[in-house]
């Protein structure tokens, strides 16, 4: 039978099946940026359309076609948030964050909305992970907030990823270049798409951006920021590159990487694997030093990245990355008979209350319907209760990979018994993994400090 209603076309559903790759994916993330020193920031799903229109910049294609806008029944503009860093900014200013002491460091998972077109690797709602530092300055910054995404991503397991990196100066340096873009752009106006000839009067740099091959194949020889650094911008950029190459990372200097929104200045850089065809971009950011003041607070040189969760996942399907293990049911308790079910359900709940996963029938199914059920949710363990059982206050318990059966007490003991047992197996993970970790020791005496 078809569904009567369907998701939205660009949404998707998270299905029990699949959310515990989510958890792990959003769990890793928090906990990586938790040792870099960020913590979790919660903004609202929708602000004041301005805010976006301040921040994102009024010539980007998220801001000209792409954001879901609407008046509430108060009249006001609002916003579908289209990205993380307009509103982590907006609530740093509004709660005095940026007063305080400097860095402000906080990291997200959240939704974000754009009116696009819908393919793989692109939705209307998708999600990211993503970082903010605020009021950090130093190339050492721009060196950490790169190492994050660098060291979430082979947490992860995630390889075949390229970091490629660039820097497009500052609003200084940058009218120059411009200049020179405009210049070479209106030279090959012929071969531009409509939208780039209308970019090409307010913001020449975004035709860089553009998806189309034809204006691809122009901004393929346009002229390169880099060779219109600054010198402070230049020197900037070659001490971050020294911290990247100090810290281990191999990177590719990319003039193409200009980044879709506009408040970037000097640093920016994306993670592009090798597993995803056209939309290949995991995790994208850079330096904004502008952004603060663009929305009326001081001179705070910041930065941040996004990382596309729907992307990540793909890319680790891709590439064959284990998840780990989604907690499975310990044992199921199977009933014959009416007093049979109350007791199994006495038992199950208190072992839940000790922190073991327990379940019994809350179908009213037969024995054999119940013992098809738990091998289905994949129980480690059942047990079978009838009057016999309820008499002798002892059952069986039945290992369901090996087969092995053992005799249990029906009380306190079953919950020892079931205890020590994911005691045991957890004991055995740890010692697997420790094996791992001293193995991967080795690598770090590479390091030379
Ligand atoms: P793209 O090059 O795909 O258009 P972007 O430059 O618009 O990306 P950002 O605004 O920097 O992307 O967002 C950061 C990350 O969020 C991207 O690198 C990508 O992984 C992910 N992302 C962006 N837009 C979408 C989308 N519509 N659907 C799924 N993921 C997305
Ligand atoms: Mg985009």
């Amino acid at each position: 039978m078809d569904a009567m209603y369907k998701a939205v076309r660009g949404t998707q559903d998270v299905l029990p099946a699949d959310s515990g790759k989510w958890q792990y994916m959003e769990q890793t993330a928090l906990s990586v940026a938790q040792d870099f020193g960020y913590r979790e920031i919660r903004t609202p799903v929708f602000e004041q359309t301005a805010l976006f229109q301040r921040s994102v910049g009024e010539t980007t294609d998220v801001v000209q076609k792409e954001m879901y806008t609407f008046l509430d029944k108060g009249e006001r503009s609002i916003t579908l948030r289209p990205e993380g860093t307009a509103g982590a900014a907006r609530a740093a200013l509004e709660h005095g964050l940026l007063a305080g002491a400097l860095p402000v460091k906080a990291s997200y998972v959240t939704s974000c909305y754009r009116y696009e077109k819908p393919q793989a690797g692109r939705l209307r709602e998708f999600h990211q992970f993503g970082v903010e530092c605020f009021g950090a300055a130093a190339p050492q910054a721009d060196a950490e907030i790169i190492t994050l995404a660098a060291t979430i991503l082979e947490s992860l397991g995630v390889t075949g990823v390229q970091l490629h990196i660039n820097s497009i100066g500052c609003p200084e340096c940058r009218a120059q270049y411009h200049a020179a873009l405009k210049e070479y752009f209106t030279a090959h106006k012929e071969s531009l798409c409509g939208t780039c000839l209308d970019r090409l009067e307010r913001n020449p740099m975004r035709i860089l951006d553009c998806k189309s091959p034809e204006c691809a194949a122009v901004a393929a020889g346009a002229p390169v920021m880099l060779d219109y650094l600054c010198d402070d911008c230049a020197a900037h950029f070659e001490e971050v590159k020294a911290c990247l190459t100090d810290a281990g990372l191999s990177f590719e200097v990319d003039p193409r990487i200009v980044r879709g929104l506009d408040y970037y200045t000097r640093t920016v850089f994306e993670f592009i694997s090798d597993a995803l065809g056209a939309q290949s971009t995991v995790c994208g950011g850079g330096r904004y030093d502008g952004l603060i003041e663009e929305l009326g607070g001081a001179h705070v040189p910041s930065l941040g990245f996004g990382m596309g969760l729907e992307r990540l996942l793909m890319v680790m399907e891709a590439k064959g990355v284990s998840f780990p293990e989604t907690p499975v049911c310990e044992v199921y308790f199977a009933s014959m008979g009416e007093a049979a079910a109350r007791r199994c359900f006495t038992l199950t709940t208190k072992l839940r209350q000790g922190g073991v996963a327990a379940e019994c029938d809350t179908v009213g199914r037969s024995l054999k319907a119940q013992m098809k059920y738990a091998d289905k949710i994949g129980a480690r363990y059942t047990l079978v209760v009838g009057d016999d059982e309820l008499a002798s206050g002892t059952a069986r318990l039945k290992d369901m990979a090996t087969g092995e059966t053992e005799d249990v007490t029906l009380d306190d003991g079953l919950y020892s018994v079931l205890y020590n047992k994911s005691l045991d197996r957890q004991l055995a993970g740890m010692t697997d993994l420790l094996g791992e970790e001293l193995g991967g020791l080795d690598g770090l005496s590479g390091l030379s400090l």
